[in-house]
């Protein structure tokens, strides 16, 4: 078979989006919406049993609604959280819904408080991202909460380098010495 220079600027082009679509189905299966629509978050919190199974109580318009969420899935989204509000990067040991709503997060480093405003704000948004498949460009916004859309998603796209706990032992053997 023949191709002309046509056809093979067409292949290259079909072989990229093939590539990007790959790239986009890749993290696409690990970070699904919450809800398919967008939703208003009113508060997170865990079951009273052994499960302790995270849930997320909101409204869609003026219908309120509850979601539970896997424990593994939520305690992922808690660490882009950390990323991306507080440039936080140590692994989550523990988190526990705490006054007000709000989180708290053990972290192999220090502990840490998240008001129940930024959870909130951060999983409708993280919702919206993954809903509407915000690109992970580069952006000016001058955000309230300064996490915008833009900048969740850069995060989920380079994905979140969590400090391993050989690298963390590895330290402290160091600092031992
Ligand atoms: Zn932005």
């Amino acid at each position: 078979m023949n191709f002309n220079l046509k056809d093979e600027a067409a292949i290259a082009q079909d072989e990229l989006n093939s590539y990007l679509e790959a790239q986009v189905r890749a993290i696409a299966p690990r970070f699904k919406c919450l809800v398919p629509v967008n939703i208003k978050v009113e508060r997170v919190g865990f079951t009273r049993n052994a499960s302790r199974t995270p849930y997320i109580v909101y409204k869609v318009g003026d219908r309120r609604c509850c979601t539970f969420v896997k424990r593994l899935f939520f305690l992922e989204l808690v660490q882009v959280l950390l990323k991306v509000k507080y440039s936080i990067e140590d692994r989550i040991r523990s988190i526990t819904s705490s006054e007000y709503f709000g989180l708290s997060v053990e972290t192999t480093e220090q502990p840490k408080y998240i008001p129940s405003s930024y959870i909130n704000t951060f999983l409708e948004r993280y919702n919206q991202v993954a809903l509407e498949k915000t690109a992970p460009q580069q952006c000016g916004c001058n955000d309230l909460y300064d996490m915008c859309l833009h900048l969740i998603a850069r995060t989920l796209h380079n994905g979140v380098k969590v400090k391993s706990f050989t690298r963390l032992m590895r330290e402290e053997a160091h600092e031992r010495k």
